[in-house]
């Protein structure tokens, strides 16, 4: 069976985007670093929706959870494989670069770059042999196209991971897999939830922040076969605030 694997699906963009990719078939692989309630929220709506669903906690910067969880999983599952990673963990921790800590720098460089490498190199083991296929997508940011103040660390993570899916897109288009990424603007989650909306969505052409909801649906295109000429590419959900 193919399974779906979302990075940060506890809470988010990562809780719509695994309750969509359920909603197309796929058994949903839930990881979380550390909200088990939250996680379960997520399951549990997969559940009611005739979905299926697993979660699998690890810390995506971390190498030796990573390979552990997944070891595990691989052995309770020995015909299966995932075939679609949605590389969607993130922080923030913002602050202005001459008095950014080294520890602000790398927690988020750390979680969005390390953790890309690190769960996509693992995972595309499976999908190229015998040309099996597969759909990644990454989760970038507005914040990595134009750079935002206050964020030089997450703007070079977001950054990276752009040029990172543009390089492994090219890499592994022959083996049937394509890499994309999203860039979602502003949009209202927990990690959002400290930024005045009222005097941001002042910029934002379409007036508002935007949902969970209109980034997952960027991503069920992305993974569905219909996209499957579409490699390389970085989509934008902003509400017209940069293209
Ligand atoms: P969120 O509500 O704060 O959720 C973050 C998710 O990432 C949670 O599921 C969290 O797990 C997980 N996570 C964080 N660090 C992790 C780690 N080391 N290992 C595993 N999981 C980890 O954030 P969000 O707004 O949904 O953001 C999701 C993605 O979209 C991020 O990559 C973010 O940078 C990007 N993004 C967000 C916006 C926005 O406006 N919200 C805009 C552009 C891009 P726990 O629940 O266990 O803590």
């Amino acid at each position: 069976m193919k399974y779906a694997l979302v990075t940060g699906g506890s809470r988010g963009i990562g809780r719509a985007i695994c309750i969509v990719l359920s909603k197309m078939g796929f058994p949903v692989i839930i990881n979380y670093q550390s909200n088990l309630e939250a996680a379960e929220i997520t399951k549990r709506q997969i559940e009611v929706d005739g979905g299926k669903a697993e979660l699998l906690q690890f810390d995506v910067s971390d190498k030796v959870q990573i390979e552990s969880a997944l070891d595990s999983w691989e052995n309770t599952h020995p015909d299966d494989y995932i075939s679609v990673l949605v590389n969607n963990a993130g922080i923030r921790r913002d602050n202005v670069l001459f008095m950014m800590s080294d520890d602000e720098w790398h927690k988020v460089l750390d979680t969005t770059l390390n953790g890309f490498f690190y769960v996509t190199r693992r995972l595309l083991k499976h999908m190229m042999p015998r040309k099996r296929g597969g759909r990644i997508v990454n989760v970038a940011s507005l914040s990595g196209l134009k750079g935002l103040p206050g964020q030089a660390n997450y703007s070079a993570a977001k950054a990276a991971i752009i040029g990172a899916t543009k390089a492994l897109a090219q890499e592994v288009a022959p083996r049937g897999v394509t890499v994309n990424a999203i860039a979602p603007g502003f949009i209202e989650t927990d990690m959002t939830k400290d930024l005045s909306q009222d005097e941001l969505k002042k910029m934002i052409p379409v007036g508002r922040f935007g949902t969970p909801e209109e980034v997952a649906a960027v991503v069920k295109f992305l993974v569905s076969p219909e996209a499957a000429y579409i490699t390389g590419e970085v989509i934008n959900i902003n509400g017209g605030l940069y293209t």
